[in-house]
């Protein structure tokens, strides 16, 4: 951003002017690297705490530039929603998480694919009918997939995002409330939405285990979610302290680097059977 002096007007910054070229420069290739298959999916198990079993992975994005090396989703996502270019970027996250599906039920693994979905595929009509018929394509069904969306990502288009949101419950697939605790209004949300499960922040989960606030946080955040009768997944779990408070708390689900870091899809897979044996 533009460097601002102390008597508040913005200055002048050729770093600034640079850093938007780039942007534009990424964003020409983000096109291209959709168009040559330079993007994956990383997945993260999540554990049942109830149970220690594993419960699903969320899939996440990556983009393996050729000579940029990887570059982060936190990077591009933005870069994608503004260059109209994250619809298709969904739909092939869509489609990988169904050809992945369909490998891991061809050896005996069962898990659901959490996916995380932006302001703009909940705007679009589309996308209900869209990732049902590629559940029938690939011979899945409805409960191999979950939806992760951001309070941010409904709050900016509340009527449309509704009538997406109540579609695609109505198809039977779970709906999250990802980064909970970090957006506002989100217990009306909760109220309004077909949601069945929230994602606590992990800004709140990282340090609990040091943080005395943030672990009552995560607390309260627990027992709202129960008492609305969702189910809680912690993410951000990165030791067996926050772990063990976690399970103390009664969450029921964890996710975090203490358990598994993102892995592609043969580590994650090799991981799967090691647990499942
Ligand atoms: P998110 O949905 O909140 O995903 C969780 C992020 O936390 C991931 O970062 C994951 O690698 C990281 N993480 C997991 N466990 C830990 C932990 O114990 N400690 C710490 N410090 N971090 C942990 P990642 O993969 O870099 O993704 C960043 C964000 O990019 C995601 O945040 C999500 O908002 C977005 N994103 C990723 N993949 C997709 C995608 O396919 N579609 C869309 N629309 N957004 C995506
Ligand atoms: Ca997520
Ligand atoms: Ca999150
Ligand atoms: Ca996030």
């Amino acid at each position: 951003a533009a460097k601002r002096m102390k008597t508040g007007y913005a200055v002048y910054d050729p770093k600034f002017e640079s850093s938007g070229i780039n942007r534009l420069n990424l964003m020409s290739e983000l096109k291209k690297g959709l168009q040559h298959d330079q993007l994956s999916l990383y997945f993260q198990p999540k554990i049942n705490l109830h149970t220690s079993r594993v419960c699903g992975v969320e899939a996440l994005i990556r983009w393996h530039h050729p000579t940029r090396g990887f570059i982060s989703p936190e990077e591009f996502i933005p870069l994608a929603e503004q260059g109209g270019l994250i619809r298709e970027l969904t739909s092939r996250v869509i489609r990988m998480s169904m050809e992945h599906l369909q490998h891991w039920k061809a050896i005996g693994i069962s898990i659901p694919v959490s996916i995380n979905l932006s302001v703009r595929d909940i705007q679009d009509n589309n996308l209900p009918s869209q990732i049902s018929s590629a559940i029938e394509n690939h011979a899945l069904d409805a409960s191999c997939l979950e939806l992760e969306i951001t309070e941010s990502a409904f709050m900016s288009a509340p009527q449309k995002g509704l009538r997406v949101l109540k579609n695609l419950d109505s198809l039977g697939i779970p709906m999250g409330i990802d980064d909970f605790g970090t957006g506002y209004s989100s217990i009306a949300y909760l109220r309004d939405l077909p949601v069945k499960i929230i994602k606590i922040d992990r800004s709140f989960v990282m340090d609990m285990d040091s943080n005395d606030n943030n672990r009552k946080i995560v607390k309260s955040i627990i027992d709202l979610g129960h008492n609305l009768d969702l189910q809680v997944v912690a993410e951000g779990v990165e030791s067996r302290t926050s772990l063990d408070m976690l399970k103390e708390l009664g969450c029921d689900m964890a996710q975090g680097y203490f358990i598994l870091k993102p892995r592609p899809f043969d580590e994650l897979t090799d991981w799967l059977q090691k647990k499942t044996d």
